[in-house]
């Protein structure tokens, strides 16, 4: 079968025919019908993921066909159209036990632990905890899109943050972890502040809900603005980039008892950023981080897409080839697209 393959970190990532994999007991084979670029993919190329063993298929926001199954599997069927998030539980550890497989022990995450989906097929292991049915309505390209950023935003919003109608939100960063958190915050009546580099980025933010939108390239006191728009602070806040930078204006733009939530990835050089802890005690802030959503809570996301009350393949910037990933995949961190590029033809 056909992989996208790199050998070593930073280096040529090219077309191999690879072994078709088996599927362990409990797990599954799936025919990768799309699967979505990430800048989590180019952090994997980069080498800033300890758990990656060389030669590496790349691909976590995945959705197709299951083609075989392992012996153990009761609820799933050859010819199911399903989907994944990005982070798999065992089932056997404490935090699995708790309905957080989130945050699983022994996780597993395709393109980071084990082979992933920028490939022609991909075996999931633990595939009855970790597999969605997909609803015949939602498209592959728009299942995909859900796998990594718009779960991660759902449960940042709803779960972590709480939010409410009526309250400010703060989104900085306005890719694809960003425009989604947007949708899902307007969504439920909350009020978006839109902050990013990118005026093109912001007009979408826009056109998905956002009542204000913030350059920051433009603005002298980023802080202040977002203070003075949400009339003292906003309830809750998002660094949607994982950036020192947006990080730390994330959490200084919050009103008391205010809430940041970490999802933007944090990696390389920006791994441990400064804090502003006078103002999370003096506040009563709360620091937070948003990991992906369990498998049993799509349904929720699932639901909204059928009413129509949630959109994500309005983030869908373009369909592209296997072929053309190899070269697109090095320039992810060039901020070059506002929305979603889906791999769909293998
Ligand atoms: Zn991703
Ligand atoms: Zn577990």
């Amino acid at each position: 079968m056909k992989a996208a393959v790199f050998e070593e970190f930073k280096g040529n990532i090219q077309i191999n025919n690879v072994p078709y994999p088996t599927p362990k007991s409990h797990g599954v084979v799936i025919k990768i019908k799309a699967t979505g670029m990430c800048l989590s993919d180019w952090h994997a190329w980069q080498g800033h993921d300890s758990d990656i063993i060389l030669p590496h298929v790349p691909g976590h926001e995945l959705a197709g066909e299951i083609v075989e199954i392992g012996k153990d599997i009761k609820n799933f069927k050859i010819g199911d159209r399903v989907t994944v998030p990005f982070v798999g539980g065992c089932g056997s550890c404490y935090q699995c036990h708790s309905g957080n497989h989130q945050v699983c022990d022994n996780q597993s995450q395709p393109g980071f632990t084990h082979w992933g989906s920028f490939a022609e097929y991909m075996a999931l292991n633990h595939a009855d905890l970790n597999l969605v049915k997909l609803p015949e309505e939602i498209t592959y390209e728009t299942a995909c899109i859900l796998g990594c950023r718009f779960i991660t935003s759902f449960r940042a919003v709803v779960e972590q943050g709480g939010l409410k109608g009526g309250e400010f939100v703060a989104v900085h960063g306005c890719g694809g972890v960003g425009l989604s958190a947007i949708m899902i915050a307007n969504a439920l009546g909350a009020q978006v502040i839109a902050v990013d580099i990118n005026d093109k980025t912001l007009k979408l933010a826009k056109e998905l809900g956002a009542i204000e939108t913030i350059n920051s390239k433009n603005s002298k006191d980023i802080i202040g603005e977002i203070k003075e728009l949400t009339k003292g602070g906003a309830h809750v806040s998002l660094d949607a980039l994982g950036h020192q930078e947006t990080c730390f204006n994330s959490i200084s733009n919050l009103r008391k008892r205010g809430k940041h939530i970490q999802v933007g990835l944090m990696a390389g050089a920006h791994k441990h950023p400064q804090i502003p802890m006078d103002k999370v005690i003096a506040d009563e802030l709360e620091i937070l981080g948003s990991h992906g959503m369990q498998a049993y809570k799509y349904h929720e996301i699932l639901e909204m897409i059928k009413t129509g009350k949630l959109t994500p393949d309005k983030l869908l910037e373009k369909t592209i080839s296997l072929e053309e990933s190899i070269a697109l995949l090095p320039e992810m961190n060039k901020f070059k697209s506002s929305g979603v590029t889906v791999i769909n033809s293998f």
